[in-house]
């Protein structure tokens, strides 16, 4: 458990919090980003990473991955602390700080807050069945973070998607089989890895159990021994399994955000146009989370929000320091943090 001290905790590593990293960091502010997913991003990574974006200033073209990587790189000299995959889900003010508390338990201490969570925390879909909360983080996996806890194991993958297909072949190199289960014949996964993963499945420990449907868990003590699947015709099959990763996709949902006190208009936070400051003094609302007249839902509209939230918040963070506008062409990158 983490217990970190900053000027600005930024909720949400879209490409609007990320790019309130420089904005704040130029102002030689001190931040730290918290996301639900294990990698930074938000939409762009997740729901269109490789398709192509044209209104982006100075970039005639671009894509939800290379847009991302370019804020990465542009952030880098501002060591701005990361914690991914946990949600803040706390949000307390004591003594003129705001102390928020993340669900993997880290205590972030900040002067101010900004909200930049897009539509929400974005976490998997799930299959909808009694017992799950019992097998998962332990049996039951939504994403991969240690390929080696697989070695050997025989494992189910549930999904049609570019995740499930992707996963099955990497992970068919080192796990002992792979039941592959979909509801449908046809897959949606890109056409070049669905074929590679029907070669594996013919020559190799990769078996498709096509068209079934998850029907139940059996196991105890939060250990999986069997799934069970069930085709239209409602024939059952029980597969003996240590681990499944069902890849149903991502959805959002506004989640305690909506718990912290702050005025919300159908899911969405009402901020101050001049600043972007919310109904509660220290927090802002930035990118696809706030809205005001006239407020456009564009990557381009929630960096300029950053830049206003952020030469706003100043003078909260350093109450004693008066700000002298720069332009970056004078000031250079600050790194005085
Ligand atoms: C298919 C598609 C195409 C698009 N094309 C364009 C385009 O061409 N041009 C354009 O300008 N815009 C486009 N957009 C819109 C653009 O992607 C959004 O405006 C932009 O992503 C908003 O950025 P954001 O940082 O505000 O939020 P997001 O990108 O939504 O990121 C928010 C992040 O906050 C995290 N989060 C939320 N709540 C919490 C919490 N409590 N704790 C921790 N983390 C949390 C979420 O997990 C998420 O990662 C497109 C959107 C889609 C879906």
């Amino acid at each position: 458990m983490k217990q970190i001290n900053t000027d600005v905790l930024i909720i949400g590593a879209g490409p609007v919090g990320l790019f309130s990293v420089f904005q704040l960091g130029q102002l030689g502010m001190k931040s730290c980003v918290v996301d639900c997913l294990p990698k930074a991003g938000g939409q762009c990574s997740e729901l269109y990473p490789e398709k192509p974006i044209y209104d982006i200033p100075a970039y005639p073209v671009t894509t939800g991955n290379e847009l991302v990587e370019n804020l990465k790189n542009q952030i880098k000299p501002f060591n701005s602390e990361f914690l991914l995959n946990q949600r803040v889900d706390q949000v307390n003010h004591q003594n003129n700080k705001f102390i928020s508390e993340t669900s993997s338990g880290n205590k972030v201490s900040s002067k101010c807050i900004f909200i930049a969570a897009g539509s929400g925390a974005f976490g998997p879909n799930k299959p909808p069945l009694e017992n799950i909360e019992e097998f998962e983080n332990t049996s039951i996996l939504y994403n991969v973070s240690k390929k080696n806890i697989f070695v050997e194991k025989t494992i189910a993958i549930a999904g049609g998607g570019d995740s499930a297909v992707d996963w099955a072949i990497e992970l068919s190199s080192i796990t002992k089989k792979i039941y592959f289960i979909h509801r449908r014949e046809k897959l949606r996964a890109a056409p070049n890895s669905v074929k590679k993963l029907k070669e594996l499945s013919n020559e190799k420990n990769i078996e498709m159990i096509i068209p079934y449907q998850i029907d139940s868990i059996q196991g105890r003590n939060g250990k999986i021994e069997t799934l069970t699947v069930k085709n239209l015709s409602n024939e059952a099959k029980r597969l003996e399994v240590d681990y499944f990763l069902p890849f149903f996709g991502l959805s959002t949902k506004l989640g305690p955000i909506s718990e912290w006190g702050l005025e919300i208009e159908k899911k969405i936070l009402r901020v101050n146009q001049t600043n972007c400051q919310t109904s509660k003094k220290g927090i802002y609302g930035i990118g696809d989370i706030c809205s005001y007249p006239g407020k456009l839902k564009l990557i381009l509209t929630g960096f300029a929000e950053a830049a206003a939230a952020s030469h706003h918040c100043y003078n909260l963070v350093f109450p004693d320091k008066p700000l002298h506008f720069e332009y970056s062409t004078t000031k250079g990158i600050n790194t005085s943090n």
